[in-house]
């Protein structure tokens, strides 16, 4: 159902959208987000840095720009996006036109909190010189954790920009842009705010805390997450502070881009294929092996494909991996994984591929066309995470007709349906049970790993079974309108306690 309200505009602002940057399932998710809300008749606007490489959109304004005395001329260029809305890429070369995104070689610039309060306050400013006010403003992740805080702070009597309520969206709770607290000066940021209610962690400031306590509403990106990182397990040192903010704090599983990632229309394929027609997979299993430079005898094309594409780090359960190393090749399967990461985990799966090249394959690297390949080439995809906020890559096997094998953690266990062969997963469920999708296991172990993995191969020597399983997962529904409805929920009660109106709050238990 539509919101029967009058739809509103909403400022999104965030480090990373496709088609402009990606190193991660953020960036998929702003790449898509701004379109859902549209077709729900939203206004929507995305601000994000104009990074190196990026040459999209004509030039609206120049303005200068100052945050805590460090002055730069800034540009926003304008891009449409589908739908009807908007991308604002903040240019500021000196900040932005660096060889990464983040920093170099995967690490972190030692400006990254003037970095990213330069994209927030140019974001918001500009609104504002154009009079033009959201009605909402989505903050994501600790890059634009300052957006609620400025907006409580500096901007809280602004004469256009007072009084905007702020959504701020966790991805992930392990990256909490924790700074130095001399950064607040240079931030334009008093000292009031290095309290334990506000920025202060243990003596430093952070970003990810300020956008938690600021803003109005808080969401993470499954439900079961939005659970999960309110206990100590899952919390990362945050859970006491997300406790605080239960009553505000909702979960909002992620969706898929159902156009870019769709079997019956993806070019990366070498042939289109549907659950009423497999076939198309077959070819793009035997196209998988030759790109991996593995055999494509009818042995091989036979044998489970196993895949993993991934940031290779522990987050992901590469340690589990690791330690089964030596069990990986004797198992009735080919393996592959696309991924980079740490050092000692790319060797590692070089290493594997060397010595084991009828059975293994490695490439380290960023590859989305090869990534498309890989979800519809495989038979399993494997993502064994110690802690998953919502995952896209489990979403995309199921609509490609890939088993996924995931431990029961966010998004994983909320998108994927442990296999019970009591469990009825082929037609509908009389039972009121949901269908199986895939293979679930609980403990963080290589051997929860290897049962889980075990019970899958031995499910794909049973074809009908397999097959049925394979069709359940492709019958799921995870693209961006039903998030994007929750969304827009989530937006109207952040307006409505802007305005001082209290409910009773979401309410997710602890
Ligand atoms: P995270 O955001 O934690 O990295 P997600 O599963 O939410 O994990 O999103 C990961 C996204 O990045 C997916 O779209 C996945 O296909 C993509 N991805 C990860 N590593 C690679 C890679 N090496 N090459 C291409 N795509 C990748």
């Amino acid at each position: 159902m539509p919101s029967r309200k009058k739809p509103g505009s909403v400022l999104i602002i965030g480090s990373e959208a496709v088609p402009f940057a990606k190193t991660g399932g953020l960036a998929d998710v702003l790449g898509t987000l701004p379109q859902a809300l549209a077709r729900l008749g939203w206004d929507v606007t995305l601000a994000l840095p104009r990074y190196r490489g990026v040459d999209e959109g004509s030039l609206a304004a120049r303005f200068p720009l100052t945050v805590g005395g460090y002055t730069r001329e800034v540009g926003i260029f304008e891009v449409s996006l589908a739908g009807g809305s908007r991308a604002w890429l903040v240019d500021c070369p000196d900040v932005f036109d660096r060889e990464g995104i983040y920093g170099p070689g995967g690490g972190e610039y030692s400006d990254n909190p003037r970095r990213f309060a330069m994209l927030v306050r140019a974001a918001l400013e500009f609104a504002a010189l154009r009079g033009a006010r959201p009605s909402v403003v989505h903050a994501h992740d600790w890059q634009a954790g300052l957006a609620p805080v400025y907006l409580k702070t500096r901007y809280a009597t602004h004469s256009v920009l007072g009084g905007i309520p702020s959504v701020f969206t966790i991805h992930n709770l392990a990256y909490q842009g924790l700074f130095d607290a001399d950064w607040l000066p240079r931030l334009d940021l008093g000292w009031d705010l290095f309290s334990i209610d506000r920025l202060e962690y243990w003596g430093r400031i952070s970003l990810l805390k300020g956008g938690i306590n600021e803003a109005e509403v808080v969401t993470a990106v499954s439900p079961r997450y939005a659970e999960e990182i309110q206990t100590p397990e899952f919390g990362f040192g945050f859970d006491g502070i997300l406790r605080r903010r239960r009553a505000d704090l909702a979960g909002v599983l992620n969706g898929i881009d159902v156009e870019r990632w769709d079997p019956e229309h993806d070019p990366f394929l070498p042939r289109p294929y549907s659950a009423d027609d497999l076939s198309g997979k077959d070819s793009a299993k035997a196209e998988v092996l030759v790109r991996y430079r593995l055999a494509t005898d009818g042995a091989t094309l036979k044998r489970p494909l196993v895949a993993m594409i991934s940031r290779m780090i522990d987050q992901k359960g590469f340690d589990l991996m690791a330690a089964l190393a030596d069990e990986l090749p004797r198992l009735e399967a080919t393996f592959i994984v696309l991924g980079t990461g740490e050092t000692r985990y790319q060797d590692l799966w070089t290493g594997l591929a060397a010595r084991h090249p009828d059975r293994i394959g490695a490439h380290i690297g960023f590859d989305e066309a090869l990534a498309h390949l890989i979800e519809a080439g495989a038979d399993i995809f494997l993502m064994p995470s110690r802690f998953e906020p919502c995952g896209l890559s489990q979403m995309y096997s199921l609509r490609y007709g890939t088993v996924p094998v995931v431990r029961a953690v966010g998004g994983l266990a909320d998108t994927v349906v442990d296999y019970a062969p009591s469990r009825r997963f082929g037609g509908a469920s009389s039972s009121g049970h949901k269908k199986s999708t895939g293979f679930v296991f609980q403990e963080y172990t290589p051997q929860g790993v290897l049962e889980a993995l075990n019970r899958a191969l031995a499910l794909y020597a049973d074809p009908k079974r397999w097959k049925a399983l394979q069709r359940a997962g492709m019958a799921q529904d995870h693209s961006w309108d039903r998030s994007a409805r929750e969304y827009v929920r989530i937006y109207e009660r952040a307006i409505k306690k802007g305005f001082g109106i209290r409910d009773s709050g979401f309410g997710v238990r602890g």
